[in-house]
């Protein structure tokens, strides 16, 4: 029998597999550098092609060095998180099947799919029943997806039809936002065509939250343009939350529309010990979270969710007559900004089944813990300070530098260095980041293949990296 595809998929099941069964012992960081990187996989290429098997094959002994283990236990960098086993082999499933999921037309399976997952995420998330959604490629889409909404309600209100007459001329619309925002906020902005200008960025308290008598100064000092308000969940370097109790009311009040980068953070609402952290958050108007970070399902994968459908579809809907749009099923293009796309609920769907409700909470309880231990073990080795706790997943260190008289310049070097150092062990991977004027370590756990013995190999890790740098540091003094 001819089976045209057998040779490569089978040669790229045992790559993965050797890829994943090798995450435990191999290096965290990257070992080879760019340019051998392009050296190997410059080609020439040719104009006869190759046979499938060689091109994977070469491929995987291409990369090697070059693959850096955030599928792993021991990474803690930015926020990535893993994959479940489930959500990985379905993912396969759907490059294999290969559906263009943009109507149910194109794949009844997928449109059935992507309804029944996203009616459980709203019930694991805590959001209103009734609200609609749209399985994106990520949280910065998300946004996009929703402020595109918020914008068409505004403008509406204004009696200003945007989806027709365009933004150009459209009456202003005011964005007030945390001053600790993730820049995809940004980004979505821009893409939608709102300008910087048009932002006001809301001061916030040590912890990264919205000071309350800011936001309602901003909403009084103009009461006649139509507002957004940009709250957070889960702020990428504390993962404090606003407190959405006391200020949606506010926003309300003053007919803003509220939205909510909660990209990581809404996780929180699966896990009965950290849901009164999102205490309130179901009452905002639009809601933008991950798949892809803690969920742990592969990349492409992040959620939508507003609580207008009507305003939801106004911006995304659109018609034309050869599309089969179907009375019955949910067509994904009356909700996605993205036209073809691949059937992205599947490894959502198979996540949450792996998992069930038990399973989500036990997922966030448990990178808190770790999170936690890493934090506190790791702020309290000699030549190391915590500087904030987690709330969540995230937290903050840094290592200050020795000499009595340094400044905060020399500090930021010195966390730098032994961040590398650590880094450089091969046995974890930490990032720094800036927080309130300071160059820390950021500390992330949201992957369920992180276990007790991966905190004790980065919490050595980081010990050797501080002696072996203090060492340095006493040497050159000495000089
Ligand atoms: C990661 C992240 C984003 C961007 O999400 P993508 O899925 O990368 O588009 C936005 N906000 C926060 C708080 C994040 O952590």
């Amino acid at each position: 029998m001819n089976k045209p595809f057998c040779n490569a998929l089978e040669i790229a099941c045992e790559l993965a597999q050797t890829h994943l069964d090798g995450l435990d012992t191999a290096p965290v960081a990257c070992t080879t550098d760019l340019q051998t990187l392009r050296a190997r996989l410059g080609k020439t290429l040719h104009n006869e092609g190759l046979p499938p098997e060689q091109v994977i094959s070469e491929l995987a002994a291409d990369v090697k060095g070059g693959i850096v283990g955030s599928a792993g236990g021991r990474f803690f960098g930015w926020v990535i998180g893993g994959s479940l086993p489930a959500a990985l082999a379905a993912d396969w499933l759907v490059s294999a099947w290969d559906q263009n999921a943009t109507l149910a037309a194109c794949s009844p399976a997928a449109a059935v799919v992507e309804e029944i997952t996203g009616q459980w995420l709203k019930v694991i998330l805590g959001l209103p029943d009734s609200a609609s959604f749209a399985f994106v490629s990520g949280c910065q889409m998300a946004h996009i997806t929703c402020l595109a909404a918020a914008r068409h309600t505004l403008l509406a209100r204004a009696g200003w039809n945007v989806e027709e007459e365009g933004f150009c001329w459209a009456p202003r619309i005011r964005i007030l936002a945390s001053d600790v925002r993730h820049g995809a906020l940004d980004r979505a902005l821009r893409l939608l065509g709102f300008g910087s200008s048009q932002i006001v960025s809301l001061p916030t308290d040590a912890l990264g939250r919205v000071l309350p008598e800011a936001l309602e100064r901003e909403l009084r000092s103009n009461l006649t343009a139509p507002a957004i308000v940009l709250l957070q969940a889960g702020e990428i370097n504390t993962g404090s939350f606003d407190s959405f109790a006391e200020l949606i009311p506010l926003a309300h009040a003053q007919h803003a529309w509220v939205h909510i980068d909660a990209a990581f953070g809404l996780w929180a609402a699966a896990s009965p010990r950290y849901k009164h952290l999102v205490m309130g958050i179901e009452h905002a108007d639009s809601w933008a979270t991950d798949g892809h970070k803690w969920l742990n399902v592969p990349f492409d994968s992040g959620f939508a969710f507003v609580a207008d459908p009507e305003a939801h579809r106004a911006a995304m809907s659109h018609r034309a007559p050869y599309l089969t749009v179907s009375g019955e099923a949910r067509d994904q293009i009356d909700w996605n900004p993205e036209w073809s796309r691949r059937g992205r609920a599947f490894p959502t769907y198979a996540a949450l089944r792996q998992l069930g409700r038990k399973g989500i909470a036990d997922l966030i309880d448990t990178c808190c813990e770790h999170a936690r231990a890493l934090v506190t073990r790791i702020g309290s080795l000699p030549g190391a300070e915590i500087v904030c706790e987690p709330i969540l997943n995230q937290g903050l260190v840094r290592f200050p530098h020795p000499n009595a008289d340094a400044a905060e310049v020399d500090h930021a070097r010195h966390t730098e260095d032994i961040i590398t150092a650590i880094n450089a062990t091969g046995e974890a991977f930490f990032t720094a980041s800036n927080w309130k004027e300071r160059r820390v370590m950021r500390v992330s756990v949201c992957n369920w293949l992180t276990k007790v013995n991966d905190v004790e190999r980065a919490v050595a890790a980081a010990a050797k990296a501080l002696q072996v740098k203090s060492a340095t540091v006493a040497s050159q003094s000495a000089l």
